[in-house]
Formats: structure tokens, sequence, C-alpha cells
């Protein structure tokens, strides 16, 4: 016990040990994923006079310990682009690919950079084809998208989700689809600068919700496709949002989850709840 009785030098030895220790905890904290919720209004709602109602939901969160983004219907982006005071990003539910110019019916990322948003959210099942009429993304148009997008300078929410067929056939498939779905994006992930939303097809505006056990079981299958695939670092510090009838009854057991940083919600994200799941998931963490 070298530093036993010897009053200075024992001094300077539990100084050391702090520092360490302090160092270490600074490293952990450092790695440590800052929760992320988003609140998917979808095409809601029909008229303008319930916009202010459906932003003050949002204002209400406290975002003292979680990041919130809302995207609002494409018609009333700009109303919401400076409503909000908490934090909360205004977060487009799609974007083009290469800007503005001839493409009838697109929003470009330039358009939403000059409102001063600075995220954008993009492969939405509902998008890639759940609609039942034909697919506006493909995992390809995605992969060009992203590119697009964070070449602009912009943030990116990225969804992915397996259709219940798939779940059916368990988890090694959900996860075979999942590196399908990312296959084309891995070499592009940035974790300061993409969410990835796993959102189950089969739970979305069901009523379903995955199990915390399966939620967590394809969460961190999916980082592990990640870390393989991109890198481990990347992996550790993605953030994995879970989607799929979110609400606050459910949240703190999906978030009590490790691999489980945050959720897209739909539904209740009409609703004052939705603050709830911003506090549960910021209390879990
Ligand atoms: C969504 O569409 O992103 C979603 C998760 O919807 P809901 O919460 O209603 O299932």
């Amino acid at each position: 016990m070298p530093f036993a009785g010897e009053g200075a030098t024992s001094t300077s030895y539990l100084r050391i040990a702090g520092g360490i220790a302090a160092a270490a905890a600074a490293a952990v904290a450092m790695r440590a994923r800052r929760p992320v919720v988003g609140g998917n209004w979808k095409c809601n709602p029909d008229s303008m006079s319930q916009l202010d109602g459906l932003i003050k939901n949002i204002q209400a969160c406290d975002t003292s310990k979680c990041d919130v983004y809302v995207c609002p219907s494409p018609i009333h982006v700009a109303y919401c682009s400076d409503k909000f005071s908490n934090g909360a990003d205004v977060t487009p539910q799609n974007c083009n690919f290469t800007g503005c110019g001839a493409y009838t019916g697109e929003m470009s990322v330039e358009q939403m950079k000059d409102l001063g948003m600075n995220q954008v959210l993009i492969g939405h099942s509902e998008r890639r084809g759940e609609f039942g009429i034909f697919p506006m993304d493909d995992n390809t148009t995605l992969a060009t998208k992203l590119k697009y997008i964070l070449d602009a300078g912009m943030k990116c929410v990225f969804c992915i989700g397996e259709p219940k067929e798939i779940r059916e056939k368990g988890l090694d498939a959900v996860l075979a689809e999942m590196d399908v779905q990312l296959k084309q994006i891995y070499s592009l992930l940035d974790a300061d600068k993409v969410v990835i939303a796993y959102e189950p097809v089969w739970a979305i505006g069901t009523g379903l919700t995955a199990s915390p056990e399966d939620a967590q079981a394809t969460h961190k299958g999916i980082r592990e496709l990640i870390s393989k695939n991109a890198s481990a670092a990347v992996a550790d510090a993605i953030r994995i949002q879970y989607g799929g009838s979110a609400n606050a009854a459910n949240a703190a057991d999906l978030s009590a989850q490790p691999d489980i940083d945050g959720f897209l919600v739909g539904g209740a994200s009409l609703k004052p709840e939705f603050k709830d799941i911003v506090a549960a998931i910021s209390a879990a963490k």
C-alpha cells in the first residue's frame, strides 16, 4: 500500500484517481445517446383551425433531456416552421432527391432550409407502398434522397420496418429484411445526422405494439448490422427510434430497453399525451 499514511501523497493519489473517474464518467456520458421523440401528423389535421391545438401539444414537451421533432403535413409545414420555442424541430415527411426546378408536387431540402428547417423524414412505410396504391419510394430512391439530404447539410430521420408476413417468420427473417432496407445507406450513416426509425409495419396505426422484448431484440439486431456494415462507433452512437402504436401507456416499458432511444409516434402525437411519451423516455435514460 505505497500511499497509506502519507498525507500529501495520499491526497495527490486521491486527486488523480478522482480525475480518472471523472474522465471515465465523461467518456460514458459522451457515448450516451440522447433520446429523440418525433410526432408524425401524417395527413392531419383536416382544418387549419386545429393546427394551433396540435402545436400546443408539442410545445408542452420538456425538451431538456430529449430531442423532439414534429412532421406536419406538407401543406402545413410552412405555417408550423416558426411556431416552436422549445427546440422542437419541424421535420417534413418527405423530400425530393434533386433540388428546385420542374418537379411538380415535390418539395426540396433547399426550400426547407430557407424556412429554417434542418431535418427531414424519409422512408415511412406509408410512402414505401403501404397505402396499397403503389410505392412512392424504394430502397434505391431512399438512398439517393439520403445522400442529397446529407450533401445539403440537413439531418434525416430514416424509417425502416418489416411487414407482418416477414415478422411471422421470426427475428432472423426480420433482420434479413432490415439488412435489405439498410444495405444502400450503410456507407452514409453518420450518428450526428441520421436517426433510424424502426417501425414494424404491422404495428403502425393498428393498436398492436411490438413487445418490449421483441422491439429490443430487433433494435439490437439492427445495431449489430450497422456495426458490421458501417462501424462499431456509428452503431454505438446512432439513435434508433421505435414506432408502431407507441403511446403514453406503453412508452415507459419500451423506454426501459437499452437499444430503444426514442419513438416515432403517429396517432398519439395528435393528443396531449405526446408530452408524456417524451417524459417517459427522458426519465428512463
Ligand atoms: C407512424 O406512422 O409513424 C406511427 C408510428 O403511427 P402510430 O403511432 O399511429 O402507429
